[in-house]
Order: C-alpha cells, then sequence, then structure tokens
C-alpha cells in the first residue's frame, strides 16, 4: 500500500459517486416520468384547476348573449357577468353611503 494505491482509490471513490448521483438522478426522472404519465392516464391531471375557457352567457332574460371567457360584462347589454360585481351592484356602495350622510 504506497501513495498510488491510495491515489487510485480516492479516483475510484470520486467516479463510483459520480457514478451514485447520476444513477440518482435518472431515477428521479424516470419516476417523474412516471408520475405524470399515471396522472394522465387515471386522469387527475384534468381535474387541476385552470382558467375557465368556457364561453360566459349573459344572464339578462332579454339578452343572452355568448361573452368570451374572460369578460367581466355583457358586451351586448353590459350587464355584469360574474357574481362579484353582481353583488357590488345590489349592495351599497362606500360612496353611496357617503353621499347619503353628507346630504342628511
Ligand atoms: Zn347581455
Amino acid at each position: 500500500m504506497g501513495p498510488m494505491t491510495f491515489h487510485i482509490f480516492g479516483v475510484f471513490a470520486i467516479l463510483a459517486l459520480a457514478w451514485l448521483l447520476f444513477v440518482l438522478w435518472i431515477i428521479g426522472h424516470v419516476f417523474r416520468a412516471v408520475w405524470i404519465a399515471f396522472l394522465h392516464l387515471t386522469g387527475l391531471a384534468n381535474r387541476a384547476p385552470r382558467p375557465s375557457t368556457k364561453p360566459r352567457r349573459c344572464a339578462h332574460i332579454r339578452c343572452l348573449a355568448i361573452n368570451p371567457p374572460q369578460a367581466n360584462f355583457c358586451r351586448r347589454c353590459g350587464s355584469s357577468l360574474t357574481r362579484a360585481s353582481t353583488l357590488r351592484e345590489t349592495s351599497p356602495s362606500p360612496d353611496r353611503w357617503a353621499s347619503r350622510l353628507g346630504h342628511s
């Protein structure tokens, strides 16, 4: 056992470590690919929340126009298409309260 043998052993140890890391990296990739394939096969990937792509129909009974999914207001009659904006219309706004307080 001279210094040369120790040197060779060190090189082999580094090579083995690098090989181990490489194998683990490959296994990780394979497992991820298998997991993604499994999700696609079972349809779980499709259940993930995505931005809606369905066209929005106007709630106004005389209009019922088809609007783009990202639209917040009907492009034909101008009524709101989202529930939040509908609630905002029916509930008294802070501006209205302020003006009412100011007039009384
Ligand atoms: Zn409309």
